[in-house]
């Protein structure tokens, strides 16, 4: 008999708020032996209150217990493959951290005298040539947070190069494939967008190009390889293009983990760029940050990047602030110092041929899944697939089974879901990237699931489209989450 009491292990953990119990606390300070203050009084008479209205009361091991039980119900990706498109979740290695809490790295406050900062000044001097190097461009700044601030930040260079020679333009050109934090980012920095629409292969078509690429385009913003995966064949004609009518080309660099080690954006013509290092260098990400845009560019935009710019002096390095072509500074300080330590560290432990060989096995993962799910899921576009892959669900669709049931059915069989419905070019999209840290058996598993689901759409789809099962809670109303969100909870009347 199942007894119908609680247990200590709730399939459903309550919230904090009702396991509140007047007069409990988790915390024990010892007897005042200092004179008291009044608060109140030391703040101006402001600012302090006596209570907070259904303020959760329990005890440290309550706390203790109630977070580690949430916890356990995250997935993570050091619990498994976490197949998001566009995202690049790839395994962080533990070294990365070990190195990042390095006692003078992770205590150096960003006040202390240059002199006191030598190392932190050359662990960042170190990443800057390093991802000028992988990059093949002149100059790079840490200072963006992540990747859409490095794109306003590169469109901001863009704008000061093209004041400089005298021809401010009004547009910037997004192909239909982009990111939304592209036309985001022109519109933003106070330029209108005109869209660019992708021929039948998925890429930027040249003849269309040269039509739209006219005197009052400042520049195109372009990801390469595209979101739908494909290497553009024809960037460096387009580049071409876009510079013969005085434009300047900004990549954003979201997808690097396919070029690295391979091939480099400044030689196939590219102005500026931005890389997450969250993404491609292995932060860990995904809970919002912090990340890293760093940004990097061609010799001529360089005078105009922010400041304070690292300059090596009498054999030391000093900040300068003075640079009176700068577009200011983008951040406070220096950027988010601990995600370009782990950068850092993890271009280091790869070395040149290890940085190749991840680029070259994150190809290689993607190329493998598209062989093996081809049977049985649409590839829009032929075109071959670089570090993602990018299906539709037409065929599913046929039965009533969408890209998002799909996906909520892949939670039950242990994984994170891909990523659904983007690239919005494509219809119905299941966007997979694998990266290279996955194992031949985990992706194996990967694709057994995904083959699995694709025959019970087949036999039973009404069994996909009321997944998940195995979940604390079913499908949640996503409209109703967003448009009247519970923030605040209230004990019942
Ligand atoms: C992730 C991503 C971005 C934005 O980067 P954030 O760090 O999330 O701001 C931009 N473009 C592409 C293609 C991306 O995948």
């Amino acid at each position: 008999m199942i007894r119908k009491t609680r247990s200590h292990i709730n399939i459903n953990e309550q919230l904090l708020f009702e396991m509140s119990s007047p007069g409990k606390k988790a915390y024990q300070l010892p007897p005042l032996d200092v004179p008291a203050v009044d608060a109140a009084a030391a703040l101006g008479g402001g600012g302090t209150r006596e209570s907070i209205e259904d303020f959760p009361e329990v005890s440290e091991v309550e706390v203790i217990r109630h977070y580690t039980r949430l916890s356990t119900w995250n997935y993570a990706i050091d619990l498994g493959m976490f197949p998001l498109g566009s995202c690049t979740m790839k395994y962080n290695p533990r070294i990365n951290e070990v190195v990042a809490r390095t006692e003078g790295l992770a205590w150096a406050h960003p006040y202390q005298p240059d002199a006191l900062s030598q190392g932190a000044m050359e662990v960042m001097a170190h990443l800057e040539s390093a991802l000028a190097e992988i990059t093949g461009m002149d100059a790079v700044t840490l200072q963006p947070a992540a990747g859409a601030h490095g794109e306003m930040t590169g469109i901001l260079l863009i704008r000061a190069a093209l004041e400089k020679r005298g021809d401010a333009r009004k547009k910037i050109l997004v192909p239909d494939s982009a990111h939304g934090t592209n036309p985001a980012t022109a519109a933003m920095a106070g330029y209108g967008v005109a869209n660019l629409k992708s021929n039948s292969l998925g890429m930027v078509d040249v003849a269309t190009l040269e039509q739209e690429m006219t005197g009052e385009i400042a520049g195109l913003m372009i990801t390469n390889p595209n979101t739908v995966g494909v290497f553009e064949e024809n960037i460096a004609r387009i580049c071409e293009v876009v510079h013969a009518k005085g434009g300047l080309v900004y990549m954003d660099g979201a997808n690097m983990n396919a070029l690295v080690g391979v091939a480099r954006p400044g030689d196939f013509g590219i102005d500026v760029m931005h890389l997450n290092l969250h993404k491609t260098f292995s932060t860990p990400h995904g809970g919002g940050g912090p990340g890293s845009g760093a940004v990097a560019c061609k010799a001529e935009l360089a005078p105009h990047l922010p400041g304070p710019r690292l300059a090596r002096v009498d054999g030391a390095w000093r900040w300068n602030y003075d640079l009176p072509e700068s577009i200011g500074r983008v951040r406070a300080f220096y950027g988010n110092f601990g995600v370009l330590v782990r950068a850092l560290a993890y271009i280091l432990a790869h070395g040149g041929n290890g940085l190749t060989n991840a680029t070259l096995d994150a190809i290689l993962n993607a190329n493998y899944i598209r062989k093996l799910l081809q049977p049985f899921y649409d590839l829009p576009y032929q075109s071959p697939s670089m570090h993602e892959v990018v299906f539709s669900d037409d065929r599913q669709a046929k039965n009533g089974v969408r890209t998002g049931d799909i996906a909520k059915r892949l939670i039950d069989y242990g994984f994170h879901p891909y990523t659904v419905s983007f690239p919005l070019i494509v219809h119905g999209a299941l966007m997979i990237e694998p990266t290279e840290t996955e194992s031949k058996p985990e992706i194996d598993l990967f694709v057994d699931a995904m083959i699995s689901i694709a025959g019970e759409i087949e036999t039973n789809p009404a069994l996909v489209t009321g997944a998940p099962y195995l979940t604390r809670t079913t499908r949640v109303d996503e409209v109703t989450a967003a448009r009247k969100p519970v923030v605040r909870w209230r004990r019942p009347a």
